[in-house]
């Protein structure tokens, strides 16, 4: 009798092994995101959940609200726990070396998401965009705004953000938007007034949208009394409204002041609606359904023993080693093609950018 229900039982889980679309993945995958404060963080954390869950894995999500010790103490409590995997999106990606040699210790598979980890030889793949081209396109979306709005003003005048120095991708996104911004600046098109340059004067600790508004009054009142600003580059959507608040705060976007070109980066929905009424002119779309795909597909890959596909082996040196990496493309975002690549693409409905 008891023969006979191990017979069966082996049956069935034969049967459930051999069935496309049946949930088999066993494992807990630990995923640690910085904030609640963006929304496309917790964007990514749902669709993380909800494809790790379809594919049969328990997940256990933890937001560390941007503090570098709550986010130790999460990922040390995952490895506690007994998690198989750590998708990890760094505060500060030179601060989990220690951590992370525990995770190693206890064999747990580690990929650093959308952000590098840094200074540690135990990470396995990075998941995220063309970082790189992020800040390309930020740049071109602001060229071409210049020369839509601003026609006949050359040389133009721009002020320049960037994104936390505790994070890696910031450099990048400052260097692409530099490939493109540098050449204009070297033949007199394109003027910085304040001549705050380099990620160690422009950037923007943890990202926050007040630290950049305050940089904006400043440079504003020292700089920009007796002529116009004209753009401003901007990494990331929360640090424009920041930027946006300053700017209608002196007068820009009404009477005679025509409102500079401002950048972003995420297409948040409050940035969206301000493309849409007029004052952001651009942001970049990432879109994180895809980067949890990747990510869920690295895991799989590596629970099996197989080696995850990646797109770049040269690209992300994170101090240690040169970390295999997926990059997705990231798309620009005007008023032109908003409806078409948001909602279009089904990330928002309508309804949410009204
Ligand atoms: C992400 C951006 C985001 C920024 C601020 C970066 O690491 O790649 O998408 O705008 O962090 O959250």
């Amino acid at each position: 009798m008891l023969n006979l229900r191990k017979y069966a039982l082996a049956l069935a889980s034969a049967a459930a092994l051999s069935l496309p679309g049946i949930a088999v993945a066993e494992g807990m995958v630990g995923i640690s995101m910085p904030t609640k404060t963006s929304a496309r963080w917790i964007d990514d954390g749902n669709n993380m959940v909800k494809q790790f869950q379809d594919a049969g894995y328990q997940t256990d999500l933890q937001y560390a609200d941007d503090d570098i010790p709550n986010q130790l103490a999460q990922i040390e409590n995952m490895i506690t726990k007994g998690v198989n995997v750590l998708v990890i999106a760094a505060i500060d990606g030179t601060t989990l070396s220690n951590a992370l040699a525990n995770a190693k210790a206890a064999d747990i598979k580690v990929i650093a998401y959308d952000r590098l980890i840094r200074d540690t030889p135990d990470i396995d793949y990075y998941a995220t965009f063309d970082n790189f081209k992020v800040g390309v396109e930020q740049a071109t979306t602001l060229v071409d705004g210049l020369k839509e709005r601003f026609p006949d003003m050359k040389p133009w005048n721009v002020e320049l953000f960037g994104g936390s120095p505790d994070d890696n991708n910031a450099y990048f996104f400052y260097d692409g938007a530099m490939s493109v911004l540098q050449p204009l600046i070297d033949d007199g098109s394109v003027v910085i007034a304040s001549g705050q340059m380099g990620m160690d004067k422009v950037g923007t600790l943890r990202w926050d949208p007040a630290t950049a508004q305050a940089r904006m009054d400043n440079i504003l009142s020292a700089n920009y009394t007796d002529k116009p600003l004209h753009g401003v580059l901007s990494p990331y959507d929360g640090l424009s409204i920041g930027i946006l608040s300053s700017l209608k705060g002196v007068g820009y976007g009404s009477g005679d002041l025509a409102m500079p070109i401002v950048t972003g980066q995420d297409a948040e929905i409050q940035s969206v609606k301000s493309i849409k009424s007029g004052e952001q002119y651009s942001t970049i779309f990432k879109d994180t359904r895809e980067l949890a795909k990747v990510t869920v597909g690295m895991v799989n890959a590596m629970m099996k023993g197989e080696e995850p596909e990646v797109n770049d082996t040269e690209s992300y040196d994170n101090g240690v080693k040169t970390v295999p990496s997926y990059l997705l493309e990231p798309v620009a975002v005007t008023e032109r093609n908003l409806e078409e690549v948001l909602v279009g693409s089904g990330y928002y409905t309508e309804d949410q950018l009204k």
